[in-house]
């Protein structure tokens, strides 16, 4: 496993909490406005899983809750899994973001407990993944049916398990119509926040076009979706 990096107190990361930030090296998408490439390609200093947790164990009387990010963090399959529990040992909650691609590693997390909130990825409508994340597009029935878990945990567990949506708005990739497209298929999810694109150094694609949109026209967008009335709430940030 490579923790490719670190942030060590985070006020904006977990809802409600302070929050340790890990970054797991590698993705199973390619997309081309993504600014971690250093992590994506996994090329990103190493931190050993041992010495992070012996990190955890003194940080606990300041920090409540441990951030999985990435990169792709499902990648890592069982030794996730386990890289949670000890985690947890320590008495940290959870939070794990994903793109969505490991519906079945996902159900064992929530079926067993192991995480209180989750960010996921939704690139754009269904028929724009493959255009959007450039590898990996074939991958969107998985998304899809980790989209359905996120809601029938949700649901279930009476507010012990909560879930956000997010999607990184590009002027070049996604229109007022793809945001209303994606609205009505995100039909039954409480929270969706559309983030603006903002050029941080080198992205993947490093030849690619890519520009934000104003505020206002982000504003613009945010109405539209939630016009259509099918999320609960939907924020730009
Ligand atoms: S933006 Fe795309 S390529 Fe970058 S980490 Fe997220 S899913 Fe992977």
């Amino acid at each position: 496993m490579k923790i490719a990096g670190i942030i060590k107190s985070s006020f904006i990361d977990y809802p409600g909490s302070a929050a340790v930030v890990i970054f797991l090296g590698g993705c199973n998408f390619s997309c081309g406005y993504c600014h971690n490439p250093e992590i994506v390609r996994g090329s990103e200093a190493e931190i050993e899983v041992p010495d992070f947790l012996e990190f955890l164990k003194k940080r606990r009387r300041f920090v409540d809750a441990v951030c999985i990010s990435g990169g792709e963090p499902t990648l890592y399959g069982e030794e996730l899994y386990e890289l949670i529990a000890r985690i947890r040992e320590l008495g940290y909650r959870i939070k794990l973001d994903t793109n969505g691609t490991a519906p079945v590693l996902l159900r064992r997390l929530l079926e067993a407990g192991m995480v209180e909130h989750a960010a996921m990825d939704v690139k754009g409508p269904w028929e724009k993944y493959a255009q959007i994340v450039r590898e990996g597009g074939a991958m969107v029935s998985r998304v899809q049916e980790s989209l359905a878990l996120l809601m029938e945990q949700a649901e279930a567990s009476e507010g012990a398990f909560t879930f956000e949506l997010r999607t990184t708005v590009c002027r070049e990739l996604l229109d007022a119509a793809d945001i209303e497209n994606m609205a009505r298929q995100l039909s039954g999810a409480s929270c969706w926040y559309l983030q603006t694109f903002k050029r941080q150094g080198a992205l993947l694609d490093e030849a690619g076009a890519y520009s934000a949109y104003s505020p206002e026209e982000m504003e613009r967008l945010r109405a539209a979706a939630e016009a259509a009335g099918t999320v609960k709430s939907v924020r730009v940030r």
